[in-house]
C-alpha cells in the first residue's frame, strides 16, 4: 500500500529468516487496526554485527524487534533491562525501544502456555514431557513451571549432555528429568511417555520440506497415546503433522504450533503498541497462507 509520511518501524532479527510468517502476522494486525506501522525482516548474517544493529535501531527510532534463531541469547548484553521471563531462561524473543532504552522480553513462554490454559487443572501435579533441547524446549519448561506446576518435566533428547548444556544456569533445573529418545524403544521408556499428561514436540521434526528419516518424534505403532492426553506440536507448517494425526487417531487432544505462533506474537504486539492484536483476523490470514505448502519453518 503506497502511503505519504512516515511509519513506525518494527522488525525481525535473525539469520536466514526470509520465510518467516512474522511480517504477515504483524502487518495484518497493523492494517486491521489502521495503524501507520510496518514490520520487516532484518536478516543479520554475522553475529558480530548484532550489537551494531541494535545501536543503529536506537539512533533510527526502530520501535521494536522480534528475535529468533540464532540471536535470542546474543542480543542480551546489548539490552538495558530484561523482563523476569527473559531473565529466567536467558533468552529474548521480543525487544521494545522505549525512547532509546531497549528492554528484552520473552513471549514464547506465555505464548506456549496460552493454548494449554483450558486444561490447566488436568496438568497440575502430573508429569509432562518435552522433546528437544533448544530454546523452544527451555521456554516450554519455564511455561509449565510458571503456569501449570507439573510434578516433573521429562526432557527427551538425543544426547544427555545437550540437556545438561541447556539446563546450565537454569534455576529450576530440579524440575527436569533428562531422558534419551533412544530409550523410547525400551518398555520403560514407552511407559514413561504413556504416563505423561502432555507430550510436546519442540524439535523441527514434521516441518514441511524437511527430509527427516522419521515423520514423527514419537515412534509409530506403539500405542503410546491415549484419550485424556494432550499432544502439542510446536511445528506450525504444516498446520497438522503426523504427530498430531497419530495422537488424534488415538483419542488424545491436540494443539498445533500455530496457536503458540499467534499467541507469542499477540503478546509482543501488546508490549510494543499497548493494543490487543486482532487474533481472529490474524489466525485466519495465516491459516490461509500456511494451508499452502511453504518452504519456511520459523516464527
Ligand atoms: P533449536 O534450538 O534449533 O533446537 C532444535 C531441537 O530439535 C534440538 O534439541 C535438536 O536436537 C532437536 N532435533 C533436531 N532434529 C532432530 C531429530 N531428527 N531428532 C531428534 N531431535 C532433533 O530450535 P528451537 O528454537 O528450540 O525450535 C524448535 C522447533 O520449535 C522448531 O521447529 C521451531 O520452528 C519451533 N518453534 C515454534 C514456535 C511457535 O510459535 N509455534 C516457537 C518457537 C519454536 P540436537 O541438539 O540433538 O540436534
Amino acid at each position: 500500500m503506497a502511503t505519504r509520511g512516515s511509519r513506525t518501524v518494527y522488525g525481525l532479527i535473525g539469520r536466514n529468516v526470509g520465510y518467516s510468517w512474522s511480517p504477515l502476522i504483524h502487518n495484518t494486525a497493523f492494517e486491521a487496526l489502521g495503524m501507520p506501522c510496518v514490520y520487516t525482516i532484518f536478516d543479520i548474517a554475522d553475529p558480530a554485527l548484532v550489537g551494531d544493529a541494535l545501536r543503529g535501531a536506537r539512533a533510527l527510532g526502530i520501535q521494536g524487534f522480534s528475535v529468533t534463531i540464532p540471536y535470542k541469547k546474543t542480543v542480551v548484553p546489548f539490552l538495558a533491562e530484561l523482563s523476569p521471563e527473559a531473565e529466567a531462561i536467558g533468552a529474548v524473543n521480543t525487544i521494545v525501544n522505549d525512547n532509546g532504552r531497549l528492554a528484552g522480553h520473552n513471549t514464547d513462554i506465555a505464548g506456549f502456555a496460552a493454548p494449554l490454559m483450558p486444561w490447566a487443572d488436568r496438568i497440575r501435579g502430573k508429569r509432562v514431557c518435552i522433546f528437544g533441547n533448544g530454546g523452544a524446549a527451555l521456554a516450554a519448561v519455564e511455561a509449565f513451571r510458571t503456569f501449570f506446576r507439573p510434578s516433573s518435566v521429562l526432557l527427551f533428547v538425543r544426547e544427555l549432555k545437550k540437556a545438561e548444556e541447556m539446563l546450565a544456569g537454569y534455576e529450576h533445573r530440579g524440575l527436569v528429568v533428562p531422558c534419551r529418545t533412544g530409550d523410547l524403544d525400551l518398555p520403560l521408556g514407552g511407559q514413561q511417555l504413556q504416563e505423561c499428561s502432555v507430550i510436546v514436540n519442540a524439535t523441527p521434526i514434521g516441518t514441511a520440506g524437511r527430509k527427516d528419516p522419521v515423520r514423527s518424534i514419537v515412534p509409530a505403532g506403539r500405542e503410546l497415546f491415549h484419550p485424556g492426553q494432550i499432544v502439542y506440536d510446536m511445528v506450525y507448517n504444516p498446520l497438522t503433522t503426523t504427530l498430531l494425526d497419530d495422537a488424534r487417531a488415538a483419542g488424545a487432544e491436540t494443539v498445533s504450533g500455530i496457536e503458540m505462533l499467534v499467541a507469542q506474537a499477540a503478546q509482543a504486539f501488546f508490549i510494543w503498541t499497548g493494543k490487543e492484536m486482532p487474533v481472529g483476523t490474524v489466525r485466519s490470514v495465516l491459516m490461509r497462507e500456511i494451508g499452502e505448502p511453504a518452504p519456511g519453518g520459523r516464527g
